[in-house]
């Protein structure tokens, strides 16, 4: 793909752990998503995982792409993981084929370029009880979530 100069100010570089993978983004994220899901947790080995979306176009696997295994963790999502090093990187889901989504944490450095108001925790009810959150969205699910479970959840 080709990348114009202006885009090339933003564009951010990641990797895999042990480095067989790199990958470039040449765009802001669209959105951040920490997730709480138990595929996530389970998945990344982590009490959540976070992921930003940009174009797919705009993800570019810059060494390594043989390194890159699929998982397809429900019918819609596809995870890309590396082989080696076991570090999930991407993910695809065909219900928003116009976009990818990669783990900011696997990131050399800088900031998604995102804004603060497109970043937000999902799954909350699958989070796990124990970790203090200090982010005020974890907070305020917390105190509903302390309350006695509600009749309607049935
Ligand atoms: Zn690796
Ligand atoms: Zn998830």
């Amino acid at each position: 793909m080709t990348i114009t100069s202006h885009l090339m100010d933003c564009t951010l570089n990641g990797r895999c752990a042990c480095g067989s993978i790199r990958y470039s983004i040449a765009m802001p994220a669209r959105e951040i998503l920490h997730c709480h899901c138990t595929i996530c947790r389970r998945i990344h080995g982590a009490v959540f995982a976070s992921f930003a979306s940009v174009p797919r176009d705009a993800v570019d696997i810059t060494a390594g792409r043989e390194f890159l295994t699929e998982f397809a963790s429900s019918r819609d999502v596809r995870r890309y993981f590396c082989r080696t090093c076991g570090s999930h990187l991407l993910i695809e889901d065909d219900r928003t084929p116009q976009f990818t989504w990669y783990s900011v944490g696997t990131l050399d450095g800088g900031h998604p370029g995102h804004s603060e108001s497109v970043e937000r925790h999902v799954f909350l009810e699958s989070r796990v009880s124990w970790f203090r959150f200090s982010d005020p969205q974890v907070c305020a699910s917390q105190v509903l979530a302390d309350q006695p479970p509600s009749r309607a959840k049935g």
